[in-house]
């Protein structure tokens, strides 16, 4: 036999192998290229993409699951490395059937330049059971917290008002004629209308037996209010289906109560910067987004000079006023969308959505300038401080969030070593090392803009 020939079989077995590995699992599995194009799939695969298929084939993975998730194609095509992790166990929400909602959990795995793992794993029952968990948490919430007023009606089959009691204009201030007929949608705030809301209601309710949603809603003469609205279905002596009561509650209070919550929960209690905790989630939600929608996002690592000298000489306590004001000063020169967070001790981190490398050396550069030029009060005085700051931006080689402080943390070391008081632009080379940290030049004069 030729050696030709030994490796063809060699090939042969191999594909054998992975063909009886497929037809085994217990998930589905896709083979394709980078487009999208099937050339192997295991029952399973089959069987949950089935549904999503109006006429039958499913040549291309991305044309069957693209009216439920279109956003696979891009976040392929914006993945340059050329193997690795495309995405792991990205839900994908596909329509509710007769049998409940179908969620899946997509993984797409990049073998080589042109080809793609996909594996699908059905995971509505687990996610059935984290809706239903969330509903009693919130239905128990709302028992045990100040109710200002709630208001009982029913609607029809179709989900419109169908009756009215005092109760309703108690709460919403409309009448009988304004709401009979209408849908739930009617209560929202303005800004909160969505097409989808109230449909998608119903129809859980339906699936479910019962289902709460909570918004701004606002009332005939303007006033907001956070409103829980429990709705469940109406069955008739017979148990037949004969529509659905309402219970509509206001609990601005509780909402209130729950957002002060978050707050201490994610903010760090010195600074009022957010804390790690805060970043890291944030930084992951932001990671996704950019990848998805192939944008630009930018680390800051910001480090205090010397600040062990200010300490010693100064106090700790007036180390404390330093530390704020240098929150302060970063947060009034970062939009809203941006986050300040505070990684420990004398070190933040800046996220910077939707910026480039450039941009963030220009911000980084004015945040230094603003810190330089603070005049700080303190029970010790005023004081003068300066930071240094390494910038990392997502990109070829960058593509985690580990990757990302790696390189900012390297860029920072390098303005330490640099003298302090200045910043510098990390890169990192195929290999993963850092390649060179370049002197922010250009961004004192973008800054000055
Ligand atoms: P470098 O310029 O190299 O960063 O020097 P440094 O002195 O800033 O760095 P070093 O890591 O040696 O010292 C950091 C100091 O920050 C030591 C620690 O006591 C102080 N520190 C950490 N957390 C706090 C805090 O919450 N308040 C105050 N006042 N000081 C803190
Ligand atoms: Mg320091
Ligand atoms: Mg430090």
């Amino acid at each position: 036999m030729t050696t030709l020939g030994i490796a063809e079989d060699a090939l042969e077995t191999e594909y054998e192998a992975l063909l009886s590995f497929m037809y085994l699992s217990p998930v589905g599995i896709v083979r394709s290229d980078k487009s999208g194009l099937v050339d192997m799939m295991n029952p399973l695969a089959a069987q949950l993409l089935m549904p999503l298929v109006r006429n039958g084939g499913i040549e291309n993975i991305f044309d069957s699951l693209a009216s439920v998730a279109p956003e696979l194609r891009n976040l392929v095509s914006s993945f340059e490395a050329e193997r690795g992790p495309v995405c792991e166990n990205h839900r994908v929400f596909v329509t509710p059937t007769k049998d409940g909602a179908v969620v899946l959990a997509c993984s797409i795995i990049k073998v080589n330049a042109n080809q793609l793992m996909t594996v699908l794993t059905d995971i509505s029952r687990q996610v059935a059971a984290e809706r239903q968990a969330k509903q009693t948490e919130s239905w128990l919430a709302g028992i045990y917290t100040n109710v200002n007023d709630f208001a009982f009606f029913t609607l029809d089959a179709n989900g419109r008002i169908e009756s009215w009691n005092p109760s309703v204009e108690q709460l919403t201030g409309f009448t009988e004629t304004d709401i009979l007929g209408r849908t739930l949608e009617y209560f929202y705030a303005r800004d909160e209308v969505d097409a989808h809301r109230s449909p998608e209601h119903i129809a859980l309710t339906r699936d479910e037996g019962w289902h709460i949603e909570e918004c701004w809603c606002e009332t005939k003469g303007g006033r907001r209010y956070w409103g829980q609205i429990l709705v469940s279905v109406l069955r008739e002596d017979e148990g037949d289906f004969s529509g659905y009561s309402v219970v509509f509650r206001d609990v601005t209070e509780r909402k209130v109560t729950s957002d002060n919550l978050t707050r201490l929960l994610t903010t760090d209690h010195l600074t009022g910067a957010s804390n790690r905790a805060h970043f890291f989630e944030a930084a992951e939600v932001e990671i996704a987004r950019a990848r998805r929608h192939s944008r630009s996002l930018s680390v800051v690592m910001l480090d205090a000079d010397q600040f062990k000298g200010i300490n010693d000489t100064a106090g700790h306590q007036a180390g404390d006023e330093v530390l704020k004001r240098i929150a302060a000063e970063a947060k009034g020169i970062l939009r809203s969308s941006d986050i300040v967070a505070r990684l420990g001790g004398e070190e933040f981190i800046l996220l910077l959505p939707s910026t480039t490398s450039n941009e963030a050396a220009a911000v980084a550069e004015r945040v230094r300038v603003a810190v330089e030029s603070a005049s700080i009060d303190t029970r010790a005085g005023p004081l003068q401080a300066t930071v240094s700051l390494g910038v990392a931006s997502l990109g070829h080689a960058i593509t985690t969030l580990e990757s990302l402080l790696a390189v900012a943390d390297r860029a920072l070391y390098e303005a330490k070593g640099a003298g302090r008081n200045c910043v510098r632009i990390g890169h990192i080379d195929d290999a993963g090392v850092v390649v060179d940290c370049e002197v922010c030049e250009d961004s004192r004069a973008q800054a000055d803009l």
